[in-house]
């Protein structure tokens, strides 16, 4: 087994009523956490999901689906795609049924499975654990070791090992940054600024330093603080959790009253050797219940499972099990509140495909022109320029021409070329004047009738009220 590097005192920590984080000491300092890794079963499985994960989260802005990326958060330029689907602004409906899509999702899922997203597919699980802590070792050595001599002076050696740790650190979270920008500027944008003077593109350099900034900061020191202190989701869990879901927990029946030496009579199973403790990313004793600390990192399944082998015990005195099931109860995955969520998402699911099958294929909007409201010609007509934006909701590349069919006497003179053409899942911004005589307006004003026609027979009317003279 591992060298012990918690001393009673920092278990005492956890245990004393005084301590309200793990992390924390009675002082309010930060007690730092040297997790000893427990490589058994679930760590290389989490190992395989967290590094296919890795390269998901990668390859998600770069894969190209109907030729936009599978996924983008473009907030500036108000466009988002997912996986093939476009969505704008004016989707209002539909991004509200996904958002409360995704949140019913979250509520079910952690029902159901408690916190495996967070041990398994959290980005903050996923990096920490299988990129930064495993630099870590390698640079600065195992844990009992990196604890001595962070509380030793500054020396040449721990000069050097902490300054590689943070070079390299430096350029992971770098690229990192590059990876989560891209989700909301795109490749193909975000290649173009890298390759620019960072004068010319500030506002990214700004953003892109401190982007890599929060991220160093997180993996190299904030680290389980964020699940501890700062993620919403884990705030959360006493309300979505309940004795039905799957947890990380460890079976006190068994394993009490626990107790070290060979003499086991009258002890449980528990023999107290606190590897579970050490494994904990979160610094957690996992014997003292459920916690909103535990992330189900199942780290310390592992550890016990391999302390249950040395001790020819079954393995399984820390498992994924429900309080239900602990109970002596079986866990039931059909109830209440999860027949509700499934209703309820249902229900969303629908709605979002109706209105996404029945979404307009063409989104036309008209505004006035900025400039003077009208223009008197010198034959005496009224002209108004109008802005149109015109957005193809469609996977094909079409053309579109603007008519007006009222007041009567109405004509378009386009500024610019007609028909406009109009790349697939594209926004084009086009201006025209409307040419009205004088006498169709009363108080200064006439409704028109806007027409735009597109190539494939699709018509978009709409009225627009027109301004003139007002005698
Ligand atoms: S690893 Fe298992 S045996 Fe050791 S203290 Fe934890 S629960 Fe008890
Ligand atoms: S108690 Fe176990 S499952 Fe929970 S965070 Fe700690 S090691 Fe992970």
């Amino acid at each position: 087994m591992s060298t012990s590097f918690i001393d009673a005192d920092d278990v005492g920590v956890l245990e004393s009523p005084e301590a309200v984080l793990s992390t924390l000491d009675r002082e309010g300092n930060r007690r730092w956490i040297y997790p000893v890794p427990s490589k058994g079963r679930f760590y290389r499985r989490r190992l395989v999901v967290g590094w296919a994960l890795i390269a998901l989260f990668v390859a998600l802005p770069l894969l190209r689906i109907g030729g936009h990326p599978a996924v983008l958060l473009d907030v500036v330029r108000r466009e988002f795609y997912l996986f093939g689907a476009a969505f704008y602004p004016t989707d209002t409906f539909l991004l509200l049924l996904l958002a409360v899509g995704l949140g019913l999702g979250i509520v079910l899922f952690t029902a159901l499975l408690g916190r495996v997203w967070c041990g398994w597919a959290c980005p903050q699980t996923v990096y920490l654990e299988f990129v930064f802590r495993p630099i870590e070792r390698l640079i600065e050595g195992k844990e009992h070791v990196r604890k001595r001599r962070d509380e030793g002076p500054w020396t040449f050696d721990k000069l050097w090992r902490k300054g590689l740790k943070l070079a390299i650190f430096l350029v992971i979270s770098l690229a990192l940054a590059h990876v989560f920008v891209a989700y909301f500027v795109g490749w193909d944008r975000l290649l173009t600024w890298m390759q620019g003077s960072p004068f010319e593109h500030w506002g990214f350099f700004v953003m892109m330093a401190f982007t890599t900034a929060l991220i160093l900061f997180d993996f190299g020191y904030f680290r389980e603080q964020m699940c501890t202190i700062t993620c919403p989701y884990a705030r959360f869990q006493s309300v979505l959790l309940d004795p039905d879901s799957l947890i990380v927990s460890y079976d006190e029946h068994r394993g009490e009253p626990r107790g070290k030496g060979k003499k086991r009579d009258g002890l449980g199973d528990c023999i107290d050797c606190l590897a579970c403790v050490r494994t904990c990313p979160t610094g957690i004793d996992i014997r003292d219940g459920l916690q909103m600390e535990c992330i189900a990192c199942t780290q310390c399944i592992d550890a016990c499972d391999e302390i249950m082998d040395r001790v020819g015990k079954p393995r399984g005195l820390i498992r994924y099990t429900s309080e239900r099931a602990l109970a002596g109860e079986p866990t039931r995955i059909v109830r209440p509140r999860t027949v509700i969520y499934t209703l309820l998402m249902l229900v969303v699911g629908t709605l979002f495909t109706v209105a996404l099958v029945s979404r307009g294929q063409y989104d036309v909007n008209v505004v006035r022109a900025p400039g003077e409201p009208f223009v008197v010609l010198p034959d005496g007509q009224i002209a108004n320029r109008l802005r149109f934006r015109v957005r193809n909701q469609t996977p094909k590349a079409t053309a579109f021409t603007i008519d007006v069919t009222a007041p009567a006497g109405a004509r378009v003179q386009p500024v610019g070329v007609m028909p406009v053409p109009l790349e697939a899942q594209q926004m084009s911004r086009f201006e025209a004047w409307i040419i009205v005589p004088p006498e169709a307006f009363t108080n200064g004003t006439v409704e028109s009738t806007l027409v735009v026609s597109f190539d494939d027979g699709t018509v978009e009317e709409m009225t627009f009220p027109l301004l003139g003279p007002s005698s």
